[in-house]
């Protein structure tokens, strides 16, 4: 009569998903733009505490995105000295969400680790990610005790956005969290199945539900290289995690309307009385070109708001590929096929 209690369903979905059947096959997905300073050395950290964890076979997928430094010929040589590194070279740069993506759709593993070039995100916590994953969690994510070497101002910016989130948008996404995370494959088919263009991919991996557990960490400074995030794209990343996931601006356009409307109301009243009951006329053109001017702003900034919307639903539209690949190393036939829910936008050939 009533479904079977959770932690039944736990353990079937276990003995389904290989998490206790052999060693597992994890995958690492490190987006890299211009990290020729750093790549080597995440990669060594990278292989040394894999190779630590017993009874796991693991591959790591480099995604080159677009870098214009000698980021893709050292990944080229890395790949030539291990078989177990992957290249995905995209066409050029399309932004640290889409290289994720890329990298996330190249995968064979049954559970699936994203993690930043640059050592920001220490590779250490990854064994523990993966015990959690051996308890049942789906999505092992990371959490930012402690930021280093980043200004203030990003931190306050940071959390302030996160804290905004977390109040307009229907689907919690945890404070404090970056794209560091172990995912189960069933996760990771989740978001591939989701085929849009503004890919705020903290937010949709949240979205998917499953079980999801924080691990707190600290992050490090970055270990070389600079940030690859000037204030523009994190503006424009803002946006696209408010537009993504809310209507909450759009409301605002309502609400506007009745504190606007309510106010002239009262402004009417003002009036009249006084032009009725006393023999004072309300004058002056300070207030009537200030109350135009509120109305001119407020309308402007809500076609504005308006205009981020369609100009998504536009971008949807179109139905581009998400990105381009120019070179793909180190992909075997037993790699998976690229998800069905994405264009095939390359040519497959594997070198
Ligand atoms: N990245 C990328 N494409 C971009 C920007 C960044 O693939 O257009 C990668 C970058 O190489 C790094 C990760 O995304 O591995 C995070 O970038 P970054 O460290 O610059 O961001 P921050 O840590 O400052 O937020
Ligand atoms: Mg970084």
């Amino acid at each position: 009569m009533y479904p079977p209690p959770p932690q039944n369903l736990r353990k079937l979905n276990r003995l389904a998903s290989n998490r206790d059947r052999g060693p597992a096959l994890l995958s690492v997905v490190v987006p890299c733009f211009n990290e020729e300073a750093v790549i080597r050395e995440t990669h060594l950290r990278l292989v040394a505490t894999l190779e630590t964890v017993p009874d796991l076979d693991f591959e790591i997928v480099y995604v080159d995105d677009g870098s214009h430094d000698a980021t893709l010929n050292l990944l080229r040589g890395l790949q030539h000295a291990d078989a177990r590194v992957r290249v995905l070279a995209l066409s050029r740069n399309f932004g640290h969400q889409m290289a994720v993506t890329a990298g996330l759709q190249h995968v064979a593993g049954h559970v699936v680790v994203l993690i930043d070039a640059d050592l920001q995100d220490p590779p250490e916590v990854i064994p523990e990610m993966l015990a959690r994953w051996h308890t049942g969690v789906d999505v092992a994510y990371g959490v930012r005790t402690k930021r280093d070497g980043e200004t203030r101002f990003k931190r306050w910016t940071a959390s302030a956005f996160y804290r905004l989130l977390d109040c307009i948008t229907d689907i919690s996404i945890p404070l404090d969290t970056g794209d560091f995370r172990l995912m189960d494959r069933t996760v990771v088919d989740a978001f591939l199945a989701m085929p849009e263009r503004d890919r705020f991919v903290r937010g949709m991996v949240a979205w998917t539900g499953f079980r999801q557990e924080s691990v707190p960490y600290q992050r490090a400074a970055r270990s070389a290289g600079e940030t690859k995030w000037p204030l523009r794209k994190m503006l424009r990343f803002a946006t696209d995690g408010i537009v993504s996931f809310s209507l909450a601006p759009l409301r605002l356009a309502t609400w506007l309307g009745f504190v606007v409307s309510g106010l002239a109301l009262a402004g009417i009243v003002y009036a009249l009385v006084l032009r009725l009951f006393t023999a004072v006329w309300v004058s002056g053109w300070t207030s009537l070109l200030i109350a135009v001017l509120f109305l001119g702003g407020v309308q402007l900034l809500m076609l504005g708001i308006l205009g981020e919307y369609v100009g998504r639903i536009y971008g949807e539209m179109k139905r581009r590929p998400l990105y381009l690949v120019k070179e793909r190393l180190g992909f075997t036939s037993m790699s998976r096929p690229p998800h069905p829910h994405f264009r095939d936008d390359t040519n497959p050939s594997d070198s």
